[in-house]
């Protein structure tokens, strides 16, 4: 039996190394691979999972929201993100997940105690992960969420989908032009991909900013995107998207093994990730 990280492309993942350390540690005796896929793929891979050929699927861009038209029941908290990146059986029925803001919650407060409630939260970039973010801070109880994004239409759609769900939420649409968040913000998350090239680099003004405010880049790989390197450099506290990695794959482990991961292995895990890139 084999999991796969599917998507296109994949040759990046890190997610091979990750679920296959853990995979060995608890003698498990599976593999864990990546498959670049066609859309045209995704209801045959759903249907080996059905007939349990395949014993999970992790979801990667672009198929996130895609593969939800395949599977039999979406989990409650991914129907408020209208995208999945865990799939998994129960009984005969193919559940989907989106374990991405749950990872990011958790590794914030492991790296910083950062107590998300009653917090100002700036967010770059409206994608995917921007949805899987928001829909966890709504649960933290935010006090506020600011949302900019270059294309103008994205942002005013994701207000639009969370305010549908949740009048009562506090949630302002900020213009792309001048990124400038005001003195009240506690972190800033960039969920751009803007930032994976050579030298790509937002222009933040951060004169408003209080000392406190905590900077985090999602972008993984490069570790450091230069956005990070300013934010360092600036003196903030600041964390690139590694650990969130991490802690959204052991949600997805526990999620096929029912085996809850302890802080040893995420440790072990992220410094094999470090070193391997
Ligand atoms: P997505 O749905 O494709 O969204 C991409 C976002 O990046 C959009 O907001 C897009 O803005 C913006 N963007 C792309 N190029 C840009 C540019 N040149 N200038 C300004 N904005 C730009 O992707 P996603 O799933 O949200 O993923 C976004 C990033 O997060 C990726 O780098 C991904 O690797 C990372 N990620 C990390 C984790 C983790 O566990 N650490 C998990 C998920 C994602 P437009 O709307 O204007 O195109």
């Amino acid at each position: 039996m084999t999991l796969f990280v599917i998507g296109k492309p994949v040759k990046h993942s890190l997610s091979p190394l990750i679920h296959n350390y853990w995979i060995n540690k608890y003698e498990l005796g599976l593999e864990y691979k990546k498959m670049e896929v066609e859309k045209e793929l995704l209801p045959s891979l759903i249907e080996n999972v059905r007939d349990r050929k395949i014993t999970g699927l992790n979801i990667t861009l672009p198929y996130k929201k895609d593969i939800i038209s395949y599977i039999d029941e979406v989990s409650y908290s991914a129907k408020d993100i209208g995208a999945i990146n865990t799939v998994f059986l129960r009984g005969n029925k193919v559940y989907g997940e989106n374990t991405d803001g749950i990872g990011f919650t958790r590794a914030l407060e492991k790296k910083t105690k950062f107590n998300f409630s009653n917090k100002s939260i700036y967010i770059i970039g409206a994608g995917g992960a921007a949805y899987g973010i928001i829909s966890e801070l709504i649960k933290k109880k935010v006090e506020k969420i600011y949302i900019t994004n270059r294309t103008k239409q994205k942002t005013i759609q994701l207000v639009s989908f969370f305010k549908t769900r949740n009048k009562e939420i506090n949630l302002e649409f900020v213009e792309w032009k001048n990124l400038t968040p005001n003195s009240d913000v506690d972190l800033i998350i960039n969920t751009t991909s803007f930032g994976m090239k050579d030298n790509e680099c937002l222009k933040i003004d951060i004169n408003n900013l209080k000392d406190t405010l905590i900077f985090v880049d999602i972008i993984y790989n490069p570790k450091e995107t230069e956005l990070l390197k300013f934010f360092k450099k600036e003196g903030f506290v600041s964390m690139n998207g590694l650990s969130m990695l991490i802690e959204q794959a052991s949600v997805s482990f526990e999620l096929w093994f029912n085996i809850s991961l302890n802080n040893k292995d995420i440790e072990e895990v992220k410094k094999i990730c470090e070193a391997s890139y």
